[in-house]
């Protein structure tokens, strides 16, 4: 499994850093001192469709008609956003400026 810090995205220096307590694998980043967990990919999209949905999103497109194109539940997609998201907020994202 490859092992990449989620904050500042070194995929060197990690270490396995025990378990937590609902059994899941952590890691700590030795860049920047983050512990996250390794969890099994349970995911029924790919990562690239992930990404491009989400770059669609906040390009402008409304979640249903992103679902749409890439054939996911509306809710899965708002769940992705709000994951990978985190802190971004849309209306801030140059709509509706000149
Ligand atoms: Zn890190």
């Amino acid at each position: 499994m490859r092992k990449e810090c989620p904050r500042c995205g070194s995929g060197t220096n990690q270490m396995l850093n025990g378990k937590n307590r609902s059994g899941t694998q952590t890691c700590l980043c030795g860049k920047c001192k983050k512990s996250y967990t390794l969890e099994p990919k349970r995911r029924d999209y790919s990562e690239e469709v992930r990404t491009l949905a989400i770059k669609e999103y906040y390009a402008g497109a409304s979640g249903r008609s992103v679902g749409r194109i890439h054939g996911m539940s509306k809710s899965n997609e708002y769940n992705w956003i709000k994951k990978t998201g985190q802190g971004v907020d849309k209306s801030k994202n140059g709509r509706g400026r000149i």
